[in-house]
């Protein structure tokens, strides 16, 4: 079985999506990139993802053609690959429908910079416009929205996150949406304050520096 570690990563972290409050029922996708074969193990479309095996993630090229696999691919297939060639530093995509961030995307907002932890995108979260699931037209508002930051809010649809690896990429779906529900409580009572560009930008240096030294 080729790419077996990649497959495996999508299965795992395809299980902890429902868990963690990202989505629900079959909704979202995860993908994982060789850079070096250029070939992305995505998960199959419409599938429960406790049932999902790594011999049910698809290999597909950075031109959507299978590689291997005999499920079919998911739906967001373009959005990954879109995502792929704008972003040359990442190594995976996690697209998922979770509650506070897809209800600030169904009002058009982005994510300002109203806590640090926004840093984890970068200095906002961007919003993309709407297009239909699965769309080349998706896919490109998406890639074009996404920018140099790690997230992107897709209007009136959910969230999509990027990293290193998957674990990464993971994180950032979940911080966003911790970001989403408190900027949401925040303007349910008044106008959060929000951080400066430099406050950011101190944050992020910070960022580079936190963890445990190995
Ligand atoms: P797939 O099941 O085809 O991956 O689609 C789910 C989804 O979130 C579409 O946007
Ligand atoms: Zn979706």
């Amino acid at each position: 079985m080729r790419m077996k570690s990649e497959r495996e990563a999508v299965v795992e972290y395809g299980m902890k999506l429902v868990p963690a409050g990202l989505t629900t029922g079959t909704g979202g996708n995860i993908s994982v990139l060789d850079r070096a074969s250029g070939v992305v193990a995505i998960s199959p479309s419409a599938m429960d993802y406790a049932r999902i095996g790594a011999e049910d993630v698809v290999l597909v090229d950075l031109d959507g053609k299978v590689v291997e696999g005999s499920r079919k691919p998911s739906t967001e297939t373009p959005l990954h690959l879109a995502v792929y060639r704008v972003k040359p530093e990442i190594g995976a995509v996690v697209h998922t429908h979770p509650a506070y961030s897809t209800t600030v995307a169904c009002l058009g907002w982005e994510i300002p910079a109203m806590h640090y932890l926004v840093g984890f995108s970068g200095h906002k979260v961007p919003l993309a416009p709407y297009a239909t699931y699965g769309s080349d037209d998706l896919a490109r508002l998406t890639a074009a929205a996404i920018g140099p930051h790690n997230a992107v809010l897709m209007a009136n649809h959910g969230l999509l996150t990027v990293g290193k690896d998957v674990a990464s990429a993971f994180t950032v779906s979940e911080i966003v949406e911790l970001m989403a529900r408190v900027y949401l409580q925040a303007k349910a009572v008044g106008e959060p304050r929000l951080l400066s560009p430099t406050q950011m930008d101190d944050v992020l240096l910070h960022f580079g520096s936190y963890g445990q030294a190995r």
